[in-house]
C-alpha cells in the first residue's frame, strides 16, 4: 500500500448562515500521519467529511494526488473512514464484516478470503474471526473496524476520534499500535481528535483548529514548544498564561513586565511590542529557595501540591498576582513544598515565550499598512482591525485571518472586507 497526497486549497463550508469551515489551506504529503485538533464545535469533522466526500466543500477544492475530487462521489474516492462508532454490522462476524469491504470488488472467492486474512492478521484479531460484533470489547471492535478500511487499500484512511469511546489505559496502547501500523502500512492518516495528548503521541504533523480556521500548523515538538499564538499554547495543555507588556528587543530576547517585574522572553517575537501574554510550560518553571537572585526571578507562595504519581504539581501564587503551575519529577524524596512556603521562582528565559495579543503594536503596523490606501476611511479600518484583533471578539470579521503572523499583512483581507464607502 502507498500514501496519498491530499491538498486543501481555500476550503470553506457553510451550513446556512454559519461558517463551519472558514477557509482552510493545508498539504498533506504522501503517508504522513496528520491530525486536526481542536475544541468541540471547530469543525474538524466537517473538514474531514469533505475530504471523505460525505460532505460538498461551500468554496475551495480538495486534491487527491493533484486531481480534484470535486466530481468524484464518495465510494470513487480511493478514501476510506474510520468512525468513533465503529458502524460494524452486528448480524455479521468479523471477518464477514471486513469482506464487506470487497463486496463491490472483484474479487475471487480465493483472493477474498487471502485479503480478509491479512488484514485480520495486520490488526491482530485472526483468532476473533468467526465472532460477532456484540462479543467483542469495544478496541477489538474497532481494530475490525480498521480492518474493514484497510482491506480496500485506500490511498488515505480518515480516522474520527476512532479511539474515543476506549478507555484510558486501552486508548494509550491502540495509540501506539495505530501509530506502528501506519508507519507499516505507509497509508496517509488524517486523524480528528480533540485530544492534546494524543495528537502529540502519534502525528508527525499537526494543525489546531479555531472556530473553522487553523492557528497554526507544524510537528507536535513545534506545537508544542513554539505556540504561535496565546490559544494554541492554552489548547496544547496547562501554559502558564500571563498578562504581560512587552517592550521589544533585549539582549537575549524581548524585554516584557509581569507587574512589576521585568523579565526576557527568549522565545517568540523579539520585537513584540505592548499588550501581550507570556507563557511558560509548568515543566520548565523552576523552584528555588526564598531570596534567590538572579535574571527572571519572582517571590512566590505555594498554595498547594497535588501529587500525580510522576510528578508533583506545584500550585504557586506570584508576587505580580497570578497563579501558575510548576511540574516537578517525583523523585522519591519527601514531599519538599508546603502549602505557605515562600520561594523564589525562575521563568529561565530560553523557555519564556512572549504571545502578541493583537494589541496596539500589530494594530499600528496594519493601520500604516491600509491608511495608504485612499479608497478605505480610517476609521472603518481601525474599527475593523480592532474587532479583528481582539481576543475576546466573539464575531471575528469574516476574511480576515485569525493568525497573528499574517495580521499584519491584511492589507487585502482588510480591503475586501472593509466597504469602501465610508
Ligand atoms: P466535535 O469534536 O464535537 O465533533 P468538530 O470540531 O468536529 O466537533 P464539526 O462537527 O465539524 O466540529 O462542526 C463544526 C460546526 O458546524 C459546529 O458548530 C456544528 O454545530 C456545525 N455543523 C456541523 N454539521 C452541521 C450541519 N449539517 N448543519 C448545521 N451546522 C452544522
Amino acid at each position: 500500500m502507498a500514501g496519498g497526497e491530499v491538498q486543501l486549497v481555500d476550503l470553506v463550508k457553510r451550513f446556512g448562515e454559519f461558517t463551519a469551515v472558514a477557509g482552510i489551506n493545508l498539504e498533506m504529503p504522501p503517508g504522513e500521519f496528520f491530525s486536526l485538533l481542536g475544541p468541540s464545535g471547530c469543525g474538524k469533522t466537517t473538514t474531514l467529511r469533505m475530504i471523505a466526500g460525505f460532505e460538498r466543500p461551500t468554496e475551495g477544492q480538495i486534491l487527491l494526488d493533484e486531481v480534484d475530487m470535486a466530481q468524484t462521489p464518495p465510494h470513487k474516492r480511493n478514501v476510506n473512514t474510520v468512525f468513533q462508532n465503529y458502524a460494524l454490522f452486528p448480524h455479521l462476524t468479523v471477518e464477514e464484516n471486513v469482506a464487506f469491504g470487497l463486496k463491490y470488488q472483484k474479487a475471487t472467492k480465493e483472493e477474498s478470503a487471502k485479503r480478509v486474512g491479512d488484514a485480520l492478521e495486520l490488526v491482530q484479531m485472526s483468532q476473533f474471526a468467526k465472532r460477532r460484533p456484540n462479543q467483542l470489547s469495544g478496541g477489538q471492535q474497532q481494530r475490525v473496524a480498521l480492518a474493514r478500511a484497510l482491506i480496500l487499500n485506500p490511498k488515505v484512511l480518515l480516522l474520527d476520534e476512532p479511539l474515543g469511546a476506549l478507555d484510558a489505559k486501552l486508548r494509550k496502547r491502540l495509540q501506539l499500535e495505530l501509530k506502528a501500523l501506519q508507519e507499516e502500512v505507509g497509508i496517509t492518516f488524517i486523524y480528528v481528535t480533540h485530544d492534546q495528548e494524543e495528537a502529540l503521541t502519534m502525528s508527525d504533523r499537526i494543525a489546531v483548529m479555531s472556530q473553522g480556521r487553523v492557528e497554526q500548523v507544524g510537528p507536535p515538538k513545534e506545537i508544542y514548544e513554539a505556540p504561535s499564538t496565546a490559544y494554541v499554547a492554552d489548547f496544547l495543555g496547562v501554559s502558564n498564561l500571563m498578562d504581560a507588556k512587552a517592550g521589544g528587543v533585549t539582549v537575549g530576547g524581548c524585554r516584557v513586565s509581569i507587574g512589576d517585574f521585568t523579565l526576557v522572553a527568549g522565545q517568540g517575537d523579539a520585537d513584540t511590542a505592548g499588550d501581550a501574554k507570556v507563557t511558560i510550560r509548568p515543566e520548565r518553571v523552576v523552584i528555588e529557595e526564598q531570596g534567590a537572585t538572579g535574571q527572571n526571578r519572582l517571590p512566590a507562595m505555594v498554595e498547594r501540591t497535588i501529587y500525580v504519581g510522576s510528578t508533583l504539581q506545584v500550585i504557586l501564587h506570584l508576587a505580580t498576582g497570578q497563579t501558575i503551575q510548576a511540574w516537578v519529577p517525583n523523585t522519591g524524596s519527601d514531599e519538599r513544598y508546603h502549602s505557605g512556603d515562600a520561594v523564589t521562582v525562575e521563568f529561565p528565559s530560553d523557555s519564556l515565550r512572549v504571545l502578541p495579543e493583537g494589541g496596539t503594536a500589530v494594530l499600528e503596523e496594519a493601520e500604516l499598512d491600509v491608511a495608504t490606501d485612499a479608497s478605505l476611511s480610517r476609521r472603518r479600518v481601525v474599527n475593523a482591525l480592532t474587532r479583528w484583533a481582539a481576543p475576546s471578539s466573539q464575531k471575528p470579521v469574516e476574511g480576515l485571518s485569525q493568525h497573528p503572523a499574517q495580521r499584519v499583512h491584511t492589507r487585502q483581507h482588510v480591503a475586501a472586507v472593509v466597504p469602501s464607502t465610508s
